[in-house]
């Protein structure tokens, strides 16, 4: 194809504004899919589907006739959560143009302006769609003027669909090849370019490791050349390019404009950087601006319940995240539960996914530790991420060497009703964010407020989200982007039973939450922990320092006790059930208790 007649474009939406049913009805009418065949064509993953997210991008080649030219058209899939903005912004990378979705009964939410943030910085042309106008609740002409206003978009551009009838889907077509630049033309013919491609994401082959998807911004690929990878330096020869049609098509070569996938013998997903670029190993190139490599921001571990079944979960957890490459896995363990592992996640919902597909998959019972963000501490000159809390320093380690401490900070948007304005002030304030911007939207009925905040990431990888919308009846939308590093009053919280401090359930809070945290921890424990022969303290600390105690009596020192003398049969009967709950418990001694791991389960369950 020549680049005159290629669109590289991608669709960006707030969630559930219609992206995914858009791109269904455009691989419809190119007749890439037939229709009514497999809704969500692109969303590949199971739980995409159950969670109507798309997390993995997905994308697909399509070819369109129009004014008795023939066009290839690229539909670049970008996740669609605010975990993978980096992703979003390598996959847009990749486009000319987008097109901006937005739901007429909805207007502009949180991530309609984070989508518009990321593809305006390169550059794209922005076509605005306004989506549902079937619906009775559909306000069309308010929303468009919203989006131009908002946006200050051309007031002609915008085009009011349904994409579930289909109604003006053509249109989009049209405005894709009228509107959206082919990519910058090669100045020589690509063959005698050096080559140099964008690789924007990737997905995981049993038989032929990664797949990667890649934009050639120049030059050409072929089977049998032998390319590296800009960031590790890599040689791979390559085995075979073509384009998703949705599926794969094998095609000689892809060239300059072209958008497509590489095999070439990577074996792991964590091979294909993101944003890498990729170029041939007998012409090197600069590399393309932007890239980052992967920056996990939530970590949690991951123990077995059954100590034997480590290497077991170890390889679920592997195989989980082979076709992952932002998540990391390394080896950790703790007095408590034993071996485990601990995994770095990029965020809360890229975490909540992964829990639940290994919940799926693995077929024991797992336990997952709270969630924490990476701390920074600098002592002595000498700067470390704490990304495990029982490695956080001690109050006297504090004290005796001069330590910052420091914590992520995100820029977080809001938008609601003005009606709920109240609570949203009052709940980010409660989790120690700053307001930075305050202001109504234009043209909004209810009138609803964008709102700004500086907020510890840590406040918002707990439950923060649900409550979020339980305070705003489902109106609220959020959005988040990683910010920066802030001095904080951080304190690491032990718990201890027994007097012995439990590793895997020590915490890093800010030290004005420290006593709400410790209070509701230690009866958090209580409900778990079963009864001893003698008293068990439970105790939240810092440092030395106790802060709040909960205590659990003694069980019965006999339980044969008040059965008088004589009744052999029930005393013995009595004892073998005792013994026999005994068994059935899997322990681990922690101080000269014995606390089931099964407690740790339900701890982190309830
Ligand atoms: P995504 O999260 O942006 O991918 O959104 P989906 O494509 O999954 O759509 C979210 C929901 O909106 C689904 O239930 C769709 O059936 C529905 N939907 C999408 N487009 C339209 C439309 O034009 N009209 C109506 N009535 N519903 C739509
Ligand atoms: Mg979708």
């Amino acid at each position: 194809y020549p680049t005159e007649k290629i669109r590289n474009f991608s669709v960006v939406a707030h969630i559930d504004h219609g992206k995914s049913t858009l791109s269904d009805r455009l691989l419809e009418l190119t007749n890439t899919i037939k229709p009514g065949q497999n809704q969500q064509v692109l969303d590949k993953l199971e739980v995409e589907r159950e969670r109507g997210i798309t997390v993995k991008a997905n994308s697909s080649s399509m070819l369109y006739d129009y004014k008795g030219d023939k066009y290839l058209l690229n539909l670049i899939d970008t996740p669609g959560h605010v975990d993978f903005s980096y992703e979003v912004s390598r996959s847009l990378g990749a486009c000319d143009g987008a097109l901006l979705l937005v739901d007429a009964t909805q207007g502009i939410q949180a991530q309609t302006l984070s989508v518009f943030e990321l593809a305006s910085q390169r550059n794209l042309k922005i076509i605005p769609v306004i989506n549902k106008i079937d619906l009775p609740a559909a306000e069309p002409d308010a929303v468009i003027e919203q989006v131009l206003m908002q946006f200050d978009l051309d007031i002609d551009s915008a085009l009011p669909i349904s994409a579930k009838s289909g109604l003006n889907v053509e249109k989009v077509l049209h405005a894709i090849v009228d509107q959206i630049p082919p990519p910058p033309p090669s100045p020589t013919p690509p063959r005698q370019q050096p080559l140099k491609a964008l690789l924007f994401d990737s997905y995981f082959d049993k038989f032929r490791g990664a797949v990667s998807l890649i934009k050639i911004e120049s030059g050409s690929i072929q089977k049998g050349d032998v390319v590296v990878s800009h960031h590790s330096k890599s040689r791979y020869t390559v085995g075979e390019v073509g384009v998703l049609n949705p599926a794969e098509k094998p095609t000689t070569h892809l060239q300059h404009g072209q958008v497509g996938y590489l095999v070439c013998g990577m074996k792991e997903s964590s091979e294909a950087h993101i944003g890498d670029t990729i170029y041939k190993q007998s012409q090197p190139v600069e590399p393309l601006p932007g890239f980052q490599p992967v920056k996990p921001m939530v970590f949690a571990g991951v123990f077995p319940v059954d100590n034997k079944d480590f290497l077991r979960l170890e390889e679920n957890v592997k195989r989980l995240t082979l076709n992952d490459p932002s998540v990391t896995v390394n080896r950790e363990s703790s007095n408590a539960l034993g071996q485990g592992c601990r995994v770095g996640f990029l965020g809360q919902l890229h975490l909540d996914v992964f829990r639940q597909r290994l919940e799926d998959e693995h077929d024991s019972e797992v336990i997952i530790t709270a969630p924490t963000v990476p701390y920074k501490v600098i002592q002595g000159g000498e700067e470390r991420i704490v990304r495990v809390p029982s490695d956080f320093p001690e109050p006297h380690e504090l004290s005796n060497k001069k330590a910052s401490l420091f914590e992520p900070y995100v820029n977080a948007e809001v938008i609601v009703p003005d009606e709920y304005l109240g609570s949203v002030i009052e709940l980010m304030s409660a989790h120690r964010g700053d307001q930075v911007a305050f202001n109504y939207l234009e043209n909004s009925n209810p009138p609803r407020v964008h709102l700004k905040y500086h907020v510890p990431l840590a406040e918002i990888v707990t439950d923060f989200y649900a409550k979020l919308k339980s305070a705003t009846s489902g109106y609220a939308s959020f959005e988040y982007q990683q910010a920066d590093y802030v001095a904080s009053d951080l304190v690491k919280l032990n718990m201890l039973i027994h007097h012995r401090p439990v590793d895997a359930l020590a915490m890093i809070v800010h030290r004005s939450k420290s006593m709400d945290v410790a209070k509701h921890w230690v009866s958090k424990l209580k409900d778990v922990i079963p009864k001893q022969q003698f008293e068990v303290a439970i105790q939240a600390a810092i440092g030395q320092k106790p802060i709040a105690r909960e205590t659990i009596k003694a069980m019965r020192m006999n339980v044969t006790e008040g059965l008088y003398g004589g009744h052999f049969d029930r005393k013995l009967k009595k004892l073998n059930q005792q013994k026999r709950g005994k068994a059935k418990l899997k322990t681990k001694a922690v101080g000269n208790i014995h606390l089931p791991q099964s407690a740790f389960y339900d701890l982190m369950k309830s």
